[in-house]
Protein backbone atom coordinates (compact mmCIF):
# COMPACT_ATOMS: atom_id res chain seq x y z
CA UNK A 1 0.00 0.00 0.00
CA UNK A 2 1.22 3.49 -0.41
CA UNK A 3 1.99 5.49 2.20
CA UNK A 4 -0.20 8.60 2.96
CA UNK A 5 1.68 11.97 2.14
CA UNK A 6 1.33 15.21 3.95
CA UNK A 7 0.68 18.44 1.59
CA UNK A 8 0.94 21.88 3.69
CA UNK A 9 -0.53 24.95 2.68
CA UNK A 10 1.14 27.86 2.91
CA UNK A 11 1.17 30.98 0.19
CA UNK A 12 -0.69 28.70 -2.34
CA UNK A 13 -4.10 28.32 -1.14
CA UNK A 14 -5.40 27.52 -4.51
CA UNK A 15 -6.13 23.70 -6.40
CA UNK A 16 -4.77 24.80 -9.98
CA UNK A 17 -0.96 25.14 -10.85
CA UNK A 18 -0.27 23.50 -7.64
CA UNK A 19 2.56 21.65 -7.25
CA UNK A 20 2.42 20.05 -3.94
CA UNK A 21 -1.10 18.67 -5.01
CA UNK A 22 0.70 17.59 -8.04
CA UNK A 23 3.40 16.22 -6.53
CA UNK A 24 0.95 13.68 -4.66
CA UNK A 25 0.38 11.71 -8.01
CA UNK A 26 -2.78 9.53 -6.38
CA UNK A 27 -0.91 9.38 -2.88
CA UNK A 28 -4.19 10.04 0.03
CA UNK A 29 -2.81 13.21 1.28
CA UNK A 30 -3.95 14.77 4.57
CA UNK A 31 -4.06 18.67 3.74
CA UNK A 32 -3.08 20.92 6.43
CA UNK A 33 -2.81 24.63 7.08
CA UNK A 34 -1.49 25.76 10.56
CA UNK A 35 -1.52 29.15 11.76
CA UNK A 36 2.24 29.88 13.30
CA UNK A 37 1.58 33.53 13.96
CA UNK A 38 4.64 32.35 17.22
CA UNK A 39 7.21 31.55 14.38
CA UNK A 40 6.93 34.92 12.33
CA UNK A 41 6.68 37.13 15.40
CA UNK A 42 6.95 41.46 14.28
CA UNK A 43 5.77 39.91 10.57
CA UNK A 44 2.58 37.54 11.45
CA UNK A 45 0.05 38.45 8.96
CA UNK A 46 -1.09 41.84 9.42
CA UNK A 47 -4.81 42.79 10.56
CA UNK A 48 -6.13 43.02 6.90
CA UNK A 49 -4.53 40.10 5.72
CA UNK A 50 -5.66 37.79 8.26
CA UNK A 51 -9.66 38.79 7.18
CA UNK A 52 -8.31 38.16 3.27
CA UNK A 53 -6.78 34.49 5.03
CA UNK A 54 -10.35 33.97 6.80
CA UNK A 55 -12.02 34.28 3.81
CA UNK A 56 -9.47 32.92 1.69
CA UNK A 57 -9.34 29.74 3.91
CA UNK A 58 -13.28 29.23 3.37
CA UNK A 59 -13.10 29.60 -0.07
CA UNK A 60 -10.76 26.46 -0.17
CA UNK A 61 -12.72 24.62 2.37
CA UNK A 62 -15.58 24.88 -0.24
CA UNK A 63 -13.47 24.01 -2.91
CA UNK A 64 -12.17 21.08 -1.64
CA UNK A 65 -15.35 20.03 -0.01
CA UNK A 66 -16.77 19.66 -3.44
CA UNK A 67 -14.34 17.31 -4.60
CA UNK A 68 -14.89 15.40 -1.52
CA UNK A 69 -11.85 16.24 -0.18
CA UNK A 70 -11.10 17.94 3.13
CA UNK A 71 -8.40 20.95 4.87
CA UNK A 72 -7.02 20.47 8.85
CA UNK A 73 -6.55 23.53 10.20
CA UNK A 74 -4.04 24.13 13.14
CA UNK A 75 -3.10 26.69 15.34
CA UNK A 76 0.55 26.99 17.07
CA UNK A 77 4.36 26.28 15.96
CA UNK A 78 4.23 24.46 12.67
CA UNK A 79 7.63 23.11 14.10
CA UNK A 80 5.97 21.03 16.59
CA UNK A 81 2.48 20.71 14.92
CA UNK A 82 3.54 19.30 11.13
CA UNK A 83 5.92 16.50 12.61
CA UNK A 84 3.01 15.26 14.57
CA UNK A 85 0.85 14.79 12.08
CA UNK A 86 2.91 13.35 10.23
CA UNK A 87 3.58 11.26 12.42
CA UNK A 88 -0.12 10.54 13.42
CA UNK A 89 -1.18 9.84 9.75
CA UNK A 90 2.24 7.42 8.74
CA UNK A 91 2.93 10.16 5.97
CA UNK A 92 6.21 9.66 4.49
CA UNK A 93 6.58 12.57 3.28
CA UNK A 94 5.45 16.29 4.04
CA UNK A 95 5.10 18.70 0.62
CA UNK A 96 4.64 22.30 0.21
CA UNK A 97 5.87 25.50 -1.59
CA UNK A 98 8.56 27.01 -0.20
CA UNK A 99 8.40 30.14 1.30
CA UNK A 100 11.41 32.77 1.21
CA UNK A 101 10.86 34.96 4.51
CA UNK A 102 13.54 34.83 6.73
CA UNK A 103 11.58 33.38 9.52
CA UNK A 104 9.95 30.22 7.33
CA UNK A 105 13.46 29.53 6.05
CA UNK A 106 14.65 28.68 9.37
CA UNK A 107 11.41 27.26 10.59
CA UNK A 108 11.56 25.37 7.47
CA UNK A 109 14.75 23.79 8.24
CA UNK A 110 14.23 22.66 11.71
CA UNK A 111 10.99 21.24 10.55
CA UNK A 112 13.10 19.60 7.46
CA UNK A 113 15.84 18.04 10.38
CA UNK A 114 12.85 17.21 12.67
CA UNK A 115 11.01 14.89 10.07
CA UNK A 116 14.64 13.66 8.80
CA UNK A 117 15.21 12.17 12.27
CA UNK A 118 11.94 9.86 12.05
CA UNK A 119 13.25 8.79 8.54
CA UNK A 120 10.56 11.48 6.84
CA UNK A 121 11.30 13.81 4.49
CA UNK A 122 10.25 17.77 3.59
CA UNK A 123 9.49 18.30 0.07
CA UNK A 124 9.77 21.51 -1.15
CA UNK A 125 8.26 22.96 -4.87
CA UNK A 126 8.62 26.02 -6.47
CA UNK A 127 4.77 27.69 -6.04
CA UNK A 128 4.31 31.03 -5.44
CA UNK A 129 7.62 32.60 -7.80
CA UNK A 130 8.31 31.84 -11.52
CA UNK A 131 12.23 31.08 -10.72
CA UNK A 132 13.87 30.51 -7.26
CA UNK A 133 15.95 33.06 -6.32
CA UNK A 134 19.12 31.29 -5.86
CA UNK A 135 18.98 30.07 -8.85
CA UNK A 136 19.26 33.50 -10.48
CA UNK A 137 22.95 34.75 -11.19
CA UNK A 138 24.52 37.41 -12.75
CA UNK A 139 27.53 36.18 -15.32
CA UNK A 140 29.96 36.38 -12.44
CA UNK A 141 27.79 34.54 -10.05
CA UNK A 142 26.65 36.81 -8.37
CA UNK A 143 22.93 37.68 -7.25
CA UNK A 144 21.35 40.73 -8.47
CA UNK A 145 20.98 44.05 -7.04
CA UNK A 146 19.98 45.95 -10.40
CA UNK A 147 16.42 45.30 -11.64
CA UNK A 148 17.01 45.66 -15.16
CA UNK A 149 19.41 43.31 -15.80
CA UNK A 150 17.66 40.95 -12.96
CA UNK A 151 14.56 41.01 -15.65
CA UNK A 152 16.66 40.85 -18.74
CA UNK A 153 18.15 37.68 -17.71
CA UNK A 154 14.58 36.30 -16.52
CA UNK A 155 13.18 36.75 -19.73
CA UNK A 156 16.21 35.30 -21.60
CA UNK A 157 15.35 32.19 -19.22
CA UNK A 158 12.28 31.88 -21.49
CA UNK A 159 8.90 31.28 -21.52
CA UNK A 160 7.95 29.84 -17.87
CA UNK A 161 6.23 26.09 -18.44
CA UNK A 162 2.37 25.90 -18.67
CA UNK A 163 0.50 26.08 -15.03
CA UNK A 164 -0.45 22.31 -14.10
CA UNK A 165 -4.11 21.51 -14.43
CA UNK A 166 -6.15 21.04 -10.74
CA UNK A 167 -6.17 17.33 -9.93
CA UNK A 168 -8.83 15.48 -11.04
CA UNK A 169 -9.17 13.67 -8.40
CA UNK A 170 -7.48 14.29 -4.14
CA UNK A 171 -8.24 11.32 -1.81
CA UNK A 172 -7.72 12.70 1.71
CA UNK A 173 -7.20 11.68 4.91
CA UNK A 174 -9.54 12.68 7.61
CA UNK A 175 -7.74 13.70 10.77
CA UNK A 176 -9.96 16.52 13.48
CA UNK A 177 -8.58 19.87 13.13
CA UNK A 178 -9.60 23.47 14.41
CA UNK A 179 -12.95 25.03 13.09
CA UNK A 180 -12.33 28.37 10.70
CA UNK A 181 -13.37 30.04 14.16
CA UNK A 182 -10.83 29.09 16.03
CA UNK A 183 -8.22 30.78 13.92
CA UNK A 184 -9.71 34.41 15.42
CA UNK A 185 -8.58 36.02 12.09
CA UNK A 186 -11.37 38.37 11.48
CA UNK A 187 -11.22 41.89 13.18
CA UNK A 188 -12.83 42.37 16.38
CA UNK A 189 -14.16 45.90 15.87
CA UNK A 190 -15.29 45.54 12.16
CA UNK A 191 -13.01 48.11 10.32
CA UNK A 192 -12.95 45.68 7.86
CA UNK A 193 -16.93 45.80 6.87
CA UNK A 194 -15.93 47.71 3.36
CA UNK A 195 -13.59 44.67 1.83
CA UNK A 196 -16.56 42.67 0.67
CA UNK A 197 -17.29 45.65 -1.68
CA UNK A 198 -13.96 45.04 -3.18
CA UNK A 199 -13.04 41.78 -3.06
CA UNK A 200 -13.99 37.99 -3.55
CA UNK A 201 -10.86 35.87 -1.80
CA UNK A 202 -10.30 32.89 -2.94
CA UNK A 203 -9.16 31.12 -6.38
CA UNK A 204 -12.45 31.72 -8.00
CA UNK A 205 -12.26 35.60 -7.27
CA UNK A 206 -9.06 35.66 -8.44
CA UNK A 207 -10.00 33.68 -11.90
CA UNK A 208 -13.17 36.76 -11.90
CA UNK A 209 -10.22 39.15 -11.41
CA UNK A 210 -8.78 38.05 -13.95
CA UNK A 211 -11.41 37.82 -16.58
CA UNK A 212 -12.75 41.49 -15.48
CA UNK A 213 -9.50 43.06 -16.08
CA UNK A 214 -10.32 44.36 -19.54
CA UNK A 215 -7.97 47.07 -19.45
CA UNK A 216 -4.78 44.92 -19.92
CA UNK A 217 -3.95 45.43 -23.34
CA UNK A 218 -4.06 49.01 -22.39
CA UNK A 219 -2.14 48.62 -19.39
CA UNK A 220 0.86 51.30 -20.55
CA UNK A 221 -1.83 53.77 -20.43
CA UNK A 222 -3.94 53.37 -17.58
CA UNK A 223 -1.54 51.45 -15.00
CA UNK A 224 -0.67 55.36 -13.63
CA UNK A 225 -4.54 56.51 -13.18
CA UNK A 226 -5.28 55.59 -9.91
CA UNK A 227 -9.34 56.98 -10.84
CA UNK A 228 -9.77 54.03 -13.08
CA UNK A 229 -9.66 50.09 -12.82
CA UNK A 230 -6.04 50.45 -15.08
CA UNK A 231 -4.05 47.76 -13.40
CA UNK A 232 -5.44 44.14 -12.34
CA UNK A 233 -6.06 44.45 -9.08
CA UNK A 234 -4.72 40.78 -8.63
CA UNK A 235 -1.85 41.66 -5.67
CA UNK A 236 -3.56 39.94 -2.87
CA UNK A 237 -4.49 36.61 -4.84
CA UNK A 238 -1.25 36.38 -5.36
CA UNK A 239 -0.20 37.29 -2.13
CA UNK A 240 -2.20 34.39 -0.93
CA UNK A 241 -1.16 31.95 -3.69
CA UNK A 242 -4.91 31.71 -5.01
CA UNK A 243 -3.61 32.70 -8.58
CA UNK A 244 0.15 31.48 -9.24
CA UNK A 245 2.50 33.72 -11.10
CA UNK A 246 2.82 31.53 -13.51
CA UNK A 247 -1.28 31.14 -14.30
CA UNK A 248 -0.90 35.68 -14.01
CA UNK A 249 1.86 35.82 -17.38
CA UNK A 250 0.15 32.63 -19.17
CA UNK A 251 -3.07 34.42 -18.87
CA UNK A 252 -1.65 37.56 -19.74
CA UNK A 253 -0.37 35.82 -23.13
CA UNK A 254 -3.48 34.14 -23.71
CA UNK A 255 -4.83 37.92 -23.53
CA UNK A 256 -2.54 39.03 -26.52
CA UNK A 257 0.01 40.52 -24.14
CA UNK A 258 3.43 40.22 -26.25
CA UNK A 259 6.84 40.65 -25.85
CA UNK A 260 8.36 42.32 -22.79
CA UNK A 261 5.30 44.19 -22.37
CA UNK A 262 5.43 46.43 -19.25
CA UNK A 263 2.58 44.06 -17.38
CA UNK A 264 4.98 40.91 -17.10
CA UNK A 265 7.67 43.63 -16.23
CA UNK A 266 5.72 44.18 -13.29
CA UNK A 267 5.28 40.73 -12.25
CA UNK A 268 8.79 40.37 -12.67
CA UNK A 269 9.33 43.60 -10.06
CA UNK A 270 7.85 41.04 -7.15
CA UNK A 271 10.26 38.19 -8.72
CA UNK A 272 12.90 40.99 -7.76
CA UNK A 273 11.56 41.72 -4.21
CA UNK A 274 11.68 37.88 -3.52
CA UNK A 275 15.32 37.97 -5.00
CA UNK A 276 16.62 40.68 -2.51
CA UNK A 277 15.23 39.28 0.19
CA UNK A 278 16.13 35.74 -0.13
CA UNK A 279 20.21 37.55 -0.88
CA UNK A 280 19.36 40.07 1.78
CA UNK A 281 16.97 38.95 4.54
CA UNK A 282 17.88 42.03 6.22
CA UNK A 283 15.37 43.89 3.78
CA UNK A 284 12.12 44.33 6.02
CA UNK A 285 14.10 45.93 9.02
CA UNK A 286 17.42 47.80 7.42
CA UNK A 287 18.43 49.74 5.06
CA UNK A 288 20.71 47.81 2.43
CA UNK A 289 22.48 50.77 1.30
CA UNK A 290 24.72 50.83 4.77
CA UNK A 291 24.97 55.09 4.69
CA UNK A 292 21.31 54.93 5.26
CA UNK A 293 21.89 53.28 9.19
CA UNK A 294 22.64 57.07 10.82
CA UNK A 295 19.62 59.11 8.80
CA UNK A 296 18.13 61.87 10.87
CA UNK A 297 14.86 60.79 10.85
CA UNK A 298 12.54 63.04 12.87
CA UNK A 299 9.95 60.45 14.29
CA UNK A 300 6.65 62.39 15.21
CA UNK A 301 3.92 60.37 16.30
CA UNK A 302 1.46 63.31 15.49
CA UNK A 303 2.50 63.79 12.21
CA UNK A 304 2.67 59.90 11.47
CA UNK A 305 -1.12 59.74 12.81
CA UNK A 306 -2.38 62.66 10.42
CA UNK A 307 -0.75 60.35 7.24
CA UNK A 308 -2.22 57.46 8.26
CA UNK A 309 -5.59 58.69 9.07
CA UNK A 310 -6.00 60.35 5.84
CA UNK A 311 -5.27 63.97 7.36
CA UNK A 312 -1.99 65.32 5.28
CA UNK A 313 -4.32 68.37 3.82
CA UNK A 314 -2.54 66.90 0.54
CA UNK A 315 -5.82 65.49 -1.39
CA UNK A 316 -3.56 62.99 -3.11
CA UNK A 317 -1.74 61.97 0.12
CA UNK A 318 -5.25 61.72 2.24
CA UNK A 319 -7.01 59.94 -1.28
CA UNK A 320 -4.36 56.83 -0.78
CA UNK A 321 -4.73 56.85 2.80
CA UNK A 322 -7.87 56.44 3.15
CA UNK A 323 -8.45 53.84 0.10
CA UNK A 324 -5.81 51.52 2.16
CA UNK A 325 -7.79 51.89 5.13
CA UNK A 326 -10.96 51.62 3.86
CA UNK A 327 -10.63 49.15 0.96
CA UNK A 328 -7.57 47.52 2.12
CA UNK A 329 -5.75 48.00 -1.16
CA UNK A 330 -4.00 51.31 -2.56
CA UNK A 331 -2.97 52.22 -6.03
CA UNK A 332 0.42 51.49 -6.96
CA UNK A 333 1.26 55.12 -8.08
CA UNK A 334 -0.32 56.31 -4.77
CA UNK A 335 1.62 53.93 -2.94
CA UNK A 336 4.54 55.83 -4.22
CA UNK A 337 3.34 59.14 -3.49
CA UNK A 338 2.01 58.73 0.04
CA UNK A 339 5.62 56.49 0.88
CA UNK A 340 7.49 60.08 -0.44
CA UNK A 341 5.48 62.11 1.63
CA UNK A 342 6.35 60.02 4.91
CA UNK A 343 9.88 59.58 4.92
CA UNK A 344 10.39 62.90 2.64
CA UNK A 345 8.09 65.21 3.51
CA UNK A 346 7.52 64.61 6.81
CA UNK A 347 10.92 62.78 7.50
CA UNK A 348 9.56 60.00 9.37
CA UNK A 349 11.37 56.70 8.99
CA UNK A 350 10.30 54.68 6.13
CA UNK A 351 10.10 51.65 8.26
CA UNK A 352 6.98 52.90 10.33
CA UNK A 353 5.57 53.41 7.00
CA UNK A 354 6.35 49.84 6.05
CA UNK A 355 5.04 48.81 9.42
CA UNK A 356 1.22 50.52 8.73
CA UNK A 357 1.05 49.04 5.28
CA UNK A 358 2.04 45.78 6.41
CA UNK A 359 -0.90 45.88 8.87
CA UNK A 360 -3.79 47.67 6.70
CA UNK A 361 -2.73 46.06 2.88
CA UNK A 362 -4.59 43.20 2.21
CA UNK A 363 -1.47 42.38 -0.40
CA UNK A 364 0.61 43.02 2.46
CA UNK A 365 3.71 40.73 1.12
CA UNK A 366 7.29 40.92 3.28
CA UNK A 367 9.40 41.41 0.19
CA UNK A 368 7.45 43.40 -2.21
CA UNK A 369 6.67 46.09 0.93
CA UNK A 370 10.50 46.18 2.34
CA UNK A 371 11.69 46.51 -1.58
CA UNK A 372 9.67 48.88 -2.18
CA UNK A 373 9.92 51.28 0.76
CA UNK A 374 13.80 50.91 0.60
CA UNK A 375 13.33 51.88 -3.02
CA UNK A 376 11.20 54.74 -2.03
CA UNK A 377 12.95 56.02 0.81
CA UNK A 378 16.32 55.70 -1.69
CA UNK A 379 18.09 53.38 1.02
CA UNK A 380 17.33 49.98 -1.03
CA UNK A 381 18.88 48.31 -3.70
CA UNK A 382 18.47 49.89 -7.38
CA UNK A 383 16.56 52.82 -5.02
CA UNK A 384 15.25 56.09 -6.60
CA UNK A 385 17.96 58.47 -5.74
CA UNK A 386 17.44 60.44 -2.13
CA UNK A 387 16.66 64.07 -4.03
CA UNK A 388 13.87 62.88 -6.00
CA UNK A 389 11.02 64.25 -3.69
CA UNK A 390 8.07 63.46 -4.87
CA UNK A 391 5.60 66.56 -5.34
CA UNK A 392 2.23 65.57 -4.22
CA UNK A 393 0.31 68.56 -6.50
CA UNK A 394 1.89 67.86 -9.28
CA UNK A 395 1.24 64.22 -9.67
CA UNK A 396 -2.29 64.46 -7.96
CA UNK A 397 -2.67 67.11 -10.99
CA UNK A 398 -0.56 64.67 -13.96
CA UNK A 399 -2.45 61.23 -13.15
CA UNK A 400 -5.43 62.49 -11.36
CA UNK A 401 -6.28 65.08 -14.12
CA UNK A 402 -10.47 65.28 -13.82
CA UNK A 403 -9.97 64.36 -10.04
CA UNK A 404 -12.10 61.00 -10.26
CA UNK A 405 -9.94 59.92 -7.27
CA UNK A 406 -9.46 62.70 -5.08
CA UNK A 407 -13.01 63.12 -4.97
CA UNK A 408 -13.90 59.71 -4.28
CA UNK A 409 -11.91 59.25 -1.18
CA UNK A 410 -11.75 62.65 0.22
CA UNK A 411 -15.46 63.63 -0.54
CA UNK A 412 -15.44 66.51 1.53
CA UNK A 413 -13.50 68.49 -0.92
CA UNK A 414 -15.64 67.02 -4.04
CA UNK A 415 -16.83 70.30 -4.48
CA UNK A 416 -14.11 72.47 -5.39
CA UNK A 417 -13.66 73.25 -9.16
CA UNK A 418 -10.21 70.69 -10.64
CA UNK A 419 -8.17 73.90 -10.37
CA UNK A 420 -7.95 74.05 -6.80
CA UNK A 421 -8.90 70.51 -6.00
CA UNK A 422 -5.36 69.23 -5.44
CA UNK A 423 -4.85 71.95 -3.61
CA UNK A 424 -7.27 73.83 -1.33
CA UNK A 425 -5.26 76.22 0.20
CA UNK A 426 -4.55 77.94 -2.95
CA UNK A 427 -8.35 78.51 -3.45
CA UNK A 428 -10.25 82.09 -2.71
CA UNK A 429 -12.28 82.15 0.11
CA UNK A 430 -15.45 82.54 -1.94
CA UNK A 431 -14.55 78.91 -4.52
CA UNK A 432 -14.11 77.73 -0.85
CA UNK A 433 -17.34 78.69 0.63
CA UNK A 434 -19.23 77.63 -2.68
CA UNK A 435 -17.94 74.19 -1.98
CA UNK A 436 -18.28 73.91 1.74
CA UNK A 437 -15.18 73.49 2.74
CA UNK A 438 -13.95 75.75 6.20
CA UNK A 439 -10.02 74.84 5.31
CA UNK A 440 -8.63 73.70 8.88
CA UNK A 441 -12.71 72.39 10.35
CA UNK A 442 -13.61 70.28 7.37
CA UNK A 443 -10.50 69.68 5.15
CA UNK A 444 -6.96 69.98 6.77
CA UNK A 445 -4.52 72.76 6.04
CA UNK A 446 -0.79 70.98 4.98
CA UNK A 447 0.59 69.63 7.46
CA UNK A 448 4.11 70.70 6.00
CA UNK A 449 4.64 73.18 3.49
CA UNK A 450 6.09 71.20 0.15
CA UNK A 451 9.21 73.79 -0.59
CA UNK A 452 9.67 73.52 3.22
CA UNK A 453 9.56 69.72 3.39
CA UNK A 454 11.50 69.42 0.13
CA UNK A 455 14.09 71.57 1.57
CA UNK A 456 13.95 70.06 4.63
CA UNK A 457 14.57 66.37 3.43
CA UNK A 458 17.64 67.48 1.45
CA UNK A 459 19.39 68.67 4.29
CA UNK A 460 18.65 65.59 6.12
CA UNK A 461 19.87 64.18 3.19
CA UNK A 462 23.12 65.97 3.10
CA UNK A 463 23.90 65.35 6.95
CA UNK A 464 23.70 62.12 6.16
CA UNK A 465 26.28 62.43 3.51
CA UNK A 466 28.27 64.36 6.00
CA UNK A 467 28.30 67.31 3.32
CA UNK A 468 26.79 70.78 4.50
CA UNK A 469 23.35 71.54 3.44
C1 LIG B 1 5.55 51.72 -0.71
C2 LIG B 1 5.05 50.53 -1.49
C3 LIG B 1 4.65 49.38 -0.83
C4 LIG B 1 4.22 48.26 -1.55
N1 LIG B 1 3.82 47.13 -0.86
C5 LIG B 1 3.41 46.05 -1.54
C6 LIG B 1 2.98 44.89 -0.86
O1 LIG B 1 3.01 44.81 0.38
N2 LIG B 1 2.53 43.84 -1.60
C7 LIG B 1 2.49 43.88 -2.96
O2 LIG B 1 2.07 42.90 -3.58
N3 LIG B 1 2.93 44.96 -3.63
C8 LIG B 1 3.37 46.04 -2.97
N4 LIG B 1 3.76 47.15 -3.67
C9 LIG B 1 3.89 47.09 -5.14
C10 LIG B 1 2.65 47.53 -5.95
O3 LIG B 1 2.19 48.76 -5.49
C11 LIG B 1 1.51 46.51 -5.90
O4 LIG B 1 1.99 45.23 -6.20
C12 LIG B 1 0.42 46.86 -6.91
O5 LIG B 1 -0.09 48.15 -6.64
C13 LIG B 1 -0.68 45.84 -6.84
O6 LIG B 1 -1.75 46.22 -7.64
P1 LIG B 1 -2.18 45.35 -8.89
O7 LIG B 1 -2.33 43.93 -8.51
O8 LIG B 1 -3.35 46.03 -9.50
O9 LIG B 1 -0.90 45.50 -9.81
P2 LIG B 1 -0.72 45.32 -11.39
O10 LIG B 1 -0.27 46.64 -11.92
O11 LIG B 1 -1.91 44.72 -12.01
O12 LIG B 1 0.52 44.33 -11.51
C14 LIG B 1 0.36 42.91 -11.53
C15 LIG B 1 1.16 42.30 -10.40
O13 LIG B 1 2.55 42.62 -10.53
C16 LIG B 1 3.16 42.78 -9.25
N5 LIG B 1 3.66 44.15 -9.09
C17 LIG B 1 3.23 45.26 -9.72
N6 LIG B 1 3.99 46.33 -9.37
C18 LIG B 1 4.90 45.88 -8.49
C19 LIG B 1 5.96 46.49 -7.75
N7 LIG B 1 6.26 47.79 -7.89
N8 LIG B 1 6.69 45.73 -6.91
C20 LIG B 1 6.44 44.40 -6.76
N9 LIG B 1 5.45 43.76 -7.45
C21 LIG B 1 4.69 44.49 -8.29
C22 LIG B 1 2.05 42.56 -8.21
O14 LIG B 1 2.12 41.23 -7.75
C23 LIG B 1 0.79 42.83 -9.02
O15 LIG B 1 -0.34 42.19 -8.50
C24 LIG B 1 4.19 48.30 -2.96
C25 LIG B 1 4.59 49.47 -3.62
C26 LIG B 1 5.00 50.58 -2.90
C27 LIG B 1 5.43 51.82 -3.64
Amino acid sequence: MTSPALVWFRQDLRLADNPALAALDGRPALLVYVLDDEAAGAWAHGGAQRWWLHHSLASLTADLAARGASLHLARGPATRIIPQLATAIGASEVIAGRLYEPWARSRDAAIAEALQAEGRKLSLHTSSLLHEPHRIRTGTGKPYSVYTPFSRALFALGEPPPPLPTPARIETLAHPGLPLEALELLPKRDWAREFPQHWQPGEAGAAARIKAFSLLNRYDATRNLPGIPGTSGLSPHLRFGEISPRQLWHAARAAGVTGDATFLKEILWREFAYHLLWHRPELPEAPLQQSFANFPWQPDAKLLRAWQRGQTGYPIVDAGMRQLWRSGWMHNRVRMITASFLVKHLLQPWQAGEAWFWDTLLDGDLASNAASWQWVAGCGADAAPYFRVFAPVLQGEKFDADGAYVRRWVPEIAGLPDKFLHKPWEAPEIILRGANIRLGVDYPRPVMDHGQGRARALAAYAEMRGAAP
